[in-house]
């Protein structure tokens, strides 16, 4: 690793470059300017209640009201995207933290003065709304919002009920709270193998591609340990959130819990169970590649903690400049002028908050609101995983930023559905690039190792998980009870079967596995991931082979925000999710990267 020796001495906020650091600036001038706009909006807000029993009143009284609510909600989203910026690079600033929870409470007290608006559009009913829409150009943008309405007022019980739901949203956040904490604050794991390195929630991954095996093993087996002493504690948590969760879907009148979540964004269940099944025919993919990896570490039996040792010791330094200039040419297909945009994100504009410092935060997102540069926070390591995680973010941003550019604030947000594709394109165009382009084999190596790592998260790791929790769920619809037995043996089963025979799993360790995911708390969270890089994978095939009008129908999808429906707007892009084939086309690339890599090491 490369980075290690830096590790010791993070620098602190205020020894990092401005250069490297996003441009918080562009945003509001200072934190008075910041308080001035927090103000001016709490004394706002109250006034919007002169609309109130008003919206059926016609169409110019309507479509003021649409814009004035729009507005609000816009400008409450950059005052809380400026506070959260200075909490994600310094955790550790307290008045940071208070400024972050009051933006969090000038966003609820917008969406509590613009909550009559919804019923009142529905009490106008969708023919009078229908033609008031062809009367007033003006109101005509807001069509898909108010036909999405309508769909869901099936849905939608009465006022009391309602209200109660909404009361209920805190405290059945317990469940995930008690597991987040459980983990991430109270757990304390043995160290790693005979150089007694720490395991935490942050170095585990990192001991997991470490080049000693017995580092790797004890880090697998001291990581889960913890989990497996409190298997009941964690079981008891899940069950609560999926009873949860069961109860809001009878409450709302579903016909199950998958149907009621994927319902939201207008998802068909038919692209959940399509991706499962193309899923499971193609397991024997992945078995391939264990037995290249059994053979290229030369091991006998390969476990789980082998999955990420590494295939070379010559790994790539891969600094910041040089991987801005990689996506470039990895995304020019997509034009000159998307390119231009993003090169001067990185290196001009200040979108990307880059390198670590103490008190910053983990991991890595993509921020901001219409009004502001589509951000990005990371810890960058001038490695390839670094590189990819950038590649990513900034199909996220790129994302956003046509969005932003091209709707009106209304469509200005979009799903994650929507948004796992537009970033793990990024990562298909460039390494599809590389590979193309760069022939040493160390290097390929490379590229193909992250790939092969990202895609074992994404596209065994997260659909292994959708089925899980499909089938939790669907025990507790049937009044089942579940023990952590259950629980571990259903995971167990699971993995043994998507690793197949050429992979060795302890039941214990990998049983209890589900516990180290706390998405598995945002219910039929996980299973985007795997269509996110399905899709993108079927997109960035598409536009490689040069089908004709294949970029230009991406861009598209990418200018239509929250316009469309997910699935409608991919479908315009020329990949539809309830099909075999984008399934089969990321299992497609998935098996070149195998050819590839016996090809490189025979
Ligand atoms: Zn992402």
């Amino acid at each position: 690793m490369t980075n290690s020796p830096r590790q010791s001495s993070v620098p602190s906020r205020s020894e990092i470059a401005p250069a490297y650091t996003w441009n918080a600036e562009s945003v509001f001038a200072s934190a008075q300017a910041w308080e001035v706009e927090l103000e001016q909006l709490a004394q706002e807000t109250p006034s919007f209640e002169r609309f109130r029993g008003r919206l059926a009143e016609g169409p110019a009284v309507l479509v003021e009201t649409l814009d004035v609510r729009e507005e609000l909600r816009r400008r409450a989203a950059v005052v809380q995207v400026y506070a959260g910026m200075a909490y994600a690079v310094d955790t550790q600033n307290q008045a940071a933290a208070a400024n972050s929870s009051r933006a969090e409470t000038l966003i609820g007290h917008v969406q509590g003065a613009v909550a009559f608006v919804e019923p009142e559009l529905l009490a106008i009913g969708s023919a009078t709304l229908e033609a008031w829409m062809r009367a007033e150009p003006r109101l005509a943008v807001y069509r898909h919002s108010i036909a999405d309405l309508f769909r869901k007022q099936a849905h939608v019980r009465s006022a009391e009920v309602e209200e109660l739901l909404g009361l209920l949203a805190e405290p059945f956040a317990g469940a995930s709270n008690t597991h987040s904490l459980l983990t991430n604050a109270d757990f304390q794991f043995q160290p790693a193998g005979g150089e007694e390195l720490a395991v935490t929630q942050g170095t585990f991954m990192k001991l997991m591609a470490h080049p000693d095996r017995e580092t790797r093993r004890t880090a697998w087996e001291n990581y889960h340990n913890p989990y497996l002493a409190y298997k009941n504690t964690l079981t008891s948590t899940l069950v609560t959130s999926l009873k949860q969760n069961v109860l809001a879907t009878r409450v709302r009148r579903h016909s199950s819990t998958l149907a009621a979540s994927l319902f939201e964004n207008n998802i068909p269940v038919e692209v959940f169970h399509n991706l499962i099944g193309i899923f499971r025919q193609n397991l024997p993919t992945w078995h391939r590649y264990w037995r290249l990896r059994r053979r290229l570490l030369g091991l006998d039996v390969l476990h789980p903690y082998d999955v990420w040792a590494p295939l070379t010791t010559q790994a790539p330094v891969v600094v910041f400049q040089q991987a801005v200039d990689w996506i470039c040419e990895g995304l020019a297909p997509l034009g000159d002028d998307y390119v231009a945009i993003m090169r001067k994100g990185c290196l001009e504009e200040r979108w990307i908050d880059l390198y670590p410092n103490q008190g910053k935060g983990a991991g890595a997102f993509s921020w901001g609101a219409q009004g502001t540069l589509p951000f990005i926070m990371m810890s960058y390591n001038d490695n390839m995983l670094s590189f990819s995680t950038l590649a990513h973010e900034l199909g996220h941003s790129m994302h956003s930023y046509l969005t932003w550019q091209q709707q009106p604030p209304i469509y200005s947000g979009y799903s994650l559905f929507a948004a796992e594709v537009a970033s793990n394109f990024h990562q298909a165009m460039v390494r599809g690039h590389l590979l193309a382009t760069y022939t040493d084999p160390l290097f390929q190596i490379s590229v193909i190792e992250e790939a092969m790592s990202n895609f074992y998260r994404y596209f065994l790791v997260m659909p292994t998980l959708a089925r899980f929790e499909l089938a939790v769920h669907e025990r507790v619809e049937r009044r089942l009870a579940l023990t952590a037995d259950d629980l571990m043996g259903l995971m167990a089963d699971l993995f043994a079967e998507t690793y197949g025979d050429d992979m060795t799993a302890d039941r214990e360790h990998i049983g209890i596995h589900w516990a180290t995911y706390g998405h598995l708390f945002a219910d039929y969270y996980v299973y985007q991931y795997a269509t996110g890089i399905s899709g993108a994978n079927a997109l960035a095939r598409r536009i490689r082979t040069g089908a004709p009008g294949a970029a230009e129908a991406y861009r598209r999808f990418l200018s239509a925000g929250g316009s469309q429906y997910p699935i409608d707007a991919l479908a315009s892009a020329g990949v539809d999710l309830a099909t075999p084939e984008p399934v089969e086309a990321a299992f497609a690339v998935l098996a070149d990267y195998v050819d590839r890599l016996e090809h490189l090491t025979a």
